[in-house]
């Protein structure tokens, strides 16, 4: 499922291989990717050239002047392809970018839960799906009010494209992994330096994500990722990973090095964050709290 670093590698992909080129056209090969948007549209295209490339958490936009932006979000499976000569013709394809000199890029997606469009400006197209703040472009300021102000678990919030754009379910198991955190802490239970701590391995692992070309089996042997689809044992301590619900997804975590954050009954009530479980010895108050790893 493409996330952040996925997105951001196919970002560069088109970079490399579309930016300065010219369209000869955009060809639709399914409709439903468009969603209700009039195929007629992608006239404009014809002959303008693509010029710089953008991305917004899972969006991918590249620059098409007096045509405007086209837009992609690569759902559950989709991809891009580069081909020379004739596009490819098979029931993935979604639509083809051909360019003026032959060849051209695809747009692949067998399960079909993607988008393709075209749009006048991205940010009046992220304002209108009220995406969040973009995971990489987030400051920490941003990221401290979004988690003291939230409600729920910090999976969920980390999950929530309205709240932050990017992260899906893999590498927010694998963020709240890096940094030690049980996936169900309720977000506002954290203080200052847990927030902070965070927020550094939100960047730490995204980053990482595209370093490694948004590859899991590339990522270093500490990766949750690497670990969780083959009833893995945590790469760190050797327990067997435990697979819990967890903001409506399958979520993977190491029971023994995840663990809640205790709460602290004075800053907890100062901010009127919402209590859960803070009575009589629960696994979030016994929990100890972990340092943040650097590793
Ligand atoms: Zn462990």
């Amino acid at each position: 499922v493409p996330e952040l670093p996925d997105v951001e590698i196919f970002r560069r992909f088109l970079e490399r291989h579309a930016v300065g080129r010219v369209l000869s056209r955009v060809s639709i090969h399914d409709r439903r990717a468009l969603r209700g948007m009039p195929e007629s549209l992608f006239r404009r295209a014809a002959g303008k050239r693509v010029v710089s490339t953008r991305r917004h958490g899972k969006h991918l936009f590249a620059h098409l002047p007096g045509a405007g932006w086209l837009v992609f979000h690569f759902g559950m499976t989709g991809s891009l392809e580069r081909f020379e000569g004739v596009a490819p013709r098979e029931p993935a394809l979604v639509a083809v970018l051909h360019f003026a000199e032959g060849g051209g890029i695809a747009f692949l997606d067998p399960r079909k839960f993607g988008r393709f469009g075209l749009v006048d400006d991205p940010d009046d197209y992220v304002s209108d799906r009220s995406l969040g703040v973009d995971a990489l472009a987030m400051d920490r300021v941003h990221f401290d009010a979004l988690v003291s102000a939230r409600r729920g678990s910090l999976k969920a919030l980390l999950m929530d494209q309205g709240a932050v754009a990017g992260i899906g379910n893999l590498y927010a198991d694998e963020i709240l992994f890096q940094a030690g955190l049980h996936p169900l802490t309720p977000a506002a239970s954290l203080g200052p330096e847990r927030r902070a701590g965070l927020f550094g391995v939100i960047r730490r692992v995204l980053r990482a994500g595209i370093d490694h070309g948004a590859l899991s089996s590339r990522l270093p042997r500490h990766y949750l990722l690497r670990h969780r689809d083959d009833n893995g044992l945590c790469p760190r301590c050797g327990s067997p990973l435990r697979r819990i619900q967890a903001a409506g997804r399958t979520t993977v975590f190491c029971p023994r090095d995840q663990r809640g954050v205790r709460r602290r009954a004075s800053s907890a009530s100062k901010r009127g964050s919402p209590r859960r479980g803070s009575a009589s010895g629960s696994t979030v108050r016994k929990g100890r709290i972990h340092p943040l790893r650097s590793s």
